[in-house]
């Protein structure tokens, strides 16, 4: 439900209660892009209108994205009528800044849903070439405003929290990338949830919004393109499992022992490293799909030999492959390891039989760190 402003409580004449009424209409109103098809179905009878007009409204709404109702071809004047009357709404994002690093691959897009809603949202391509084969996409999505984890090195956390994004929010920032490639005859082809905000601190909305993004009849993105990264909240993580999603878990580590993670990730609070690891083998054993360990390095941080030794020795023997982040240069106090560093640490962990990847980097000098974009926004607009 959207969160309009109710002005008058208790209206006590007849032009108040008109306006009264008026509001608690709009109050009502609920965006049809955090409608799951199955939802969608119940609307469309409950409207009078036959089941197979579901299909044409949702066929509308994830391959034309349309910005009202109204614009909505596929479905007759009658049932727009009594899709607006009923309160429905399409809602939508306001693209308020967009920066494309040099090489063109990297956009990051400042989306704006209300006054109080500004998230960054940022599409990364990798092997586009002339010949017109078409690169993956993968749009990196945002799921809260700030973030409650507080991660010391990050922008994001040093916003603070702010709110969770409601699924359809979720929805759109997938949908705003997927109109911009489609005027280049290109799609999102993967999707991170790496973005501002810690997905599973906002899980019921996240879940929503996956499951809409991967439906056949809604977008159809298939879940296997689908990563979630969570710093590491262990009953979601036991929840996501029993979902039965197929999608990746990335778990951000960054650290081998308690001590050290504790001060990168202070509201690691009551979960143990050891807890993470064994949170990590159920997921595993109940889904069947191994999970990443990411892992920032940070110089003169985490990213010693010493360091590197304790975290192949935590994680051998698990199947587990971890994802070396370096740092990026931009973020705060803290510097990202020289590349002859991020290879040692590598190589020590390969050495202890640790499967383990370098990320490739993307539009860095766009990117800033995670949050940076959408802080010096609001900051110039004070
Ligand atoms: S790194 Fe992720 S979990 Fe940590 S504060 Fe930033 S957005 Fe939140």
């Amino acid at each position: 439900m959207s969160n309009f402003l109710v002005i008058i409580k208790n209206p006590k004449s007849r032009a108040e209660e008109s306006y009264f009424n008026r509001y608690i209409h709009i109050e009502k109103m609920t965006n049809l892009y955090r409608i799951l098809p199955e939802e969608m179905d119940d609307i469309v009878t409950s409207l009078g209108q036959p089941r197979y007009r579901a299909d044409q409204l949702l066929h509308g709404l994830y391959h034309e994205s349309p910005r009202t109702i109204e614009n909505i071809h596929q479905i007759p004047s009658v049932m727009k009528n009594a899709l607006v009357t009923a309160g429905y709404t399409i809602g939508y994002e306001n693209e308020v800044h967009r920066v494309v690093s040099k090489d063109g691959h990297t956009t990051k897009l400042l989306l704006e849903f209300d006054e109080k809603t500004m998230i960054e949202t940022v599409l990364m391509q990798y092997n586009p070439s002339p010949e017109k084969i078409h690169p993956r996409s993968t749009v990196c999505v945002s799921t809260q405003v700030g973030c409650p984890m507080g991660c010391i090195f990050c922008a994001t956390g040093q916003m603070g929290f702010e709110k969770n994004l409601k699924a359809e929010e979720i929805v759109l920032q997938v949908l705003h990338f997927a109109r911009l490639l489609r005027q280049r005859d290109e799609h999102v082809t993967n999707l991170v949830f790496m973005g501002m905000g810690e997905p599973l601190a906002n899980y019921d909305e996240t879940i929503r919004a996956i499951k809409i993004l991967t439906h056949p009849r809604a977008f159809g993105l298939g879940q296997r393109s689908i990563t979630i990264s969570t710093v590491g909240i262990i009953p979601a993580i036991d929840r996501l499992a029993d979902e039965y999603i197929q999608v990746k878990l990335a778990i951000s580590l960054h650290a081998p022992n308690n001590e050290l993670r504790k001060k990168l990730v202070p509201t690691a609070g009551p979960h143990s490293v050891e807890d993470l690891i064994s949170a990590a083998k159920r997921y595993f054993k109940k889904t069947g799909r191994r999970v990443t360990f990411e892992y920032a390095l940070i110089e003169g941080i985490n990213d010693s030999n010493a360091i590197a030794s304790e975290l192949a020795q935590l994680l051998k023997g698990n199947g587990a492959h971890v994802n070396l982040i370096p740092m990026n240069p931009t973020a705060g106090e803290f510097s990202r390891p020289s590349r002859k560093r991020v290879l040692a640490f590598q190589y020590i962990l390969r050495d202890g039989g640790v499967n383990c990847t370098v990320r490739v980097e993307k539009g860095s000098e766009i990117s800033a760190a995670c949050g940076q974009l959408r802080t010096d926004m609001v900051q110039k607009t004070i």
